[in-house]
């Protein structure tokens, strides 16, 4: 007989999970306290993207897009995926030199990059403003519509024999059973969490908690931007007093609309707009490409990105509840990474070695009572 897995939270990295673990042989229940991408998944922007603060983060992102490739591959069109590139735009000379330590970095990972002056950067996008000094730009990045492919790996999963239940909140977890809110209770040999932000209620002592994000969109201009367009100050922007930190970053959609972030801010416990974090975005936004002033908005909203106290993701087994693991904390890279996220989970389950280093993502980490040391 099978194993029997239940994967708690629908979503993006969820949904990954879910459909990794059916491939590897297990009978997997995959359930959502609404329904498949319809949590952060549906709020964020769906940028697959390279991203590089440390060789960790690298690793993880490549390991990712590259499983990613690998499966529009098998289902072309699905999520409406654009393989448009990123193009990192640096406004002064130390962004500049940043840029071209980032083209340097992703060639030496095989990932193509390559620095670009102002007039290449101009040539590329003219709707950028001119005069900037230059920027990388990354070929094998894309963007996906996430909610789409959280819906589509659900439906893939119920067609080769998984069990979807969606609008069942789980309440309570031990080791062999899930109880949910309307009483019921279901018996499983193996439970991933892969909850977003419930994470924390759900299992007190994984500290997940909310980082706010606004975002816009244009109605639709086609033709006007080939690729995403991100602020060299993205990761590196400074954070005023309200906690909130602000860099370009303009995605076009398949649809020919400009989705417009991006911004991060703590100590937020909900997702109203806050119209001083939302003009902050438009602004910096307009900066890069000033024809947004002559643009049709149709639509702002605000997402809460589920981030970890050390900002890595929280990839394995619970250190104190046996037979309970963790996909969680992805902050601002769900999507990019939800692919590695459900390969280190089944390598880990499996016993096998991972295809890169899991150690930095483990949970224990986050429990001092532990006395593990980490770096
Ligand atoms: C503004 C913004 C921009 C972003 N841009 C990007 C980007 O460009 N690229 C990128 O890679 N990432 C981006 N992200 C981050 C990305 O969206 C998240 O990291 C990712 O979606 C997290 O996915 P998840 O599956 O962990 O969480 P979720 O999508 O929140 O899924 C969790 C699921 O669990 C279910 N659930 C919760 N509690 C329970 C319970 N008790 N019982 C049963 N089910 C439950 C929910 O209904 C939900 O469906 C962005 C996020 C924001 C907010």
């Amino acid at each position: 007989m099978k194993t029997r897995l239940a994967v708690v939270g629908a979503g993006i990295v969820g949904t990954a999970c879910a459909l990794k673990l059916q491939e590897e042989g297990y009978q997997v229940t995959l359930i959502d306290a609404a329904s498949p991408g319809c949590g952060v998944t549906a709020a964020g922007m769906g940028h697959l993207v390279a991203l590089d603060e440390t060789d960790q983060e690298l690793d993880l992102c490549l390991l990712s897009l590259r499983l990613w490739n690998g499966f529009f591959k098998e289902f072309p069109g699905t999520g409406e995926v654009s393989q448009c590139g990123t193009l990192w735009v640096a406004e002064n000379e130390a962004q500049l030199l940043e840029a071209q330590h980032r083209a340097a970095r992703m060639n030496t990972h095989h990932w193509q990059a390559e620095a670009l002056s102002g007039q290449q950067v101009q040539k590329l996008e003219p709707a950028l403003r001119p005069g900037l000094a230059g920027g990388v730009r990354v070929f094998g990045d894309s963007v996906v519509y996430p909610p789409q492919i959280a819906h589509f790996m659900a439906q893939l999963l119920v067609k080769r024999g998984g069990k979807l239940l969606t609008g069942k909140r789980v309440t309570d977890i031990t080791t062999s059973s899930l109880m949910f809110e309307d009483g019921s209770k279901l018996n499983t040999d193996l439970i991933i969490v892969a909850a977003g932000l419930d994470v924390a209620r759900l299992l007190p002592g994984v500290a997940v908690f909310g980082r706010k994000g606004h975002l816009a969109i244009t109605d639709r201009y086609p033709g006007r931007l080939s690729h995403q367009i991100v602020s060299m100050d993205y990761g590196q922007a400074a954070v005023t007093a309200d906690a909130l930190a602000v860099a370009a970053n303009v995605q076009p959609r398949a649809s020919g609309q400009w989705l417009i972030g991006s911004c991060r801010q703590d100590q937020q416990t909900d997702t109203s707009i806050d119209t001083n974090a939302l003009g902050a975005v438009l602004q910096s936004a307009m900066k890069l490409l000033p024809c947004l002033a002559e643009m049709q908005i149709i639509r702002a909203w605000a997402g809460m990105r589920p981030a970890s106290p050390d900002g890595r993701p929280i990839i394995g087994p619970h250190p104190e509840i046996p037979g309970v693991w963790l996909a969680a904390g992805h902050e601002g890279l769900g999507v990019t990474t939800a692919m590695a996220t459900a390969s280190l989970l089944a390598d880990q389950i499996a016993g096998r070695p991972c295809a890169i280093d899991h150690q930095h993502y483990l949970p224990e980490r986050l429990f001092p009572s532990l006395n593990l040391k980490y770096a």
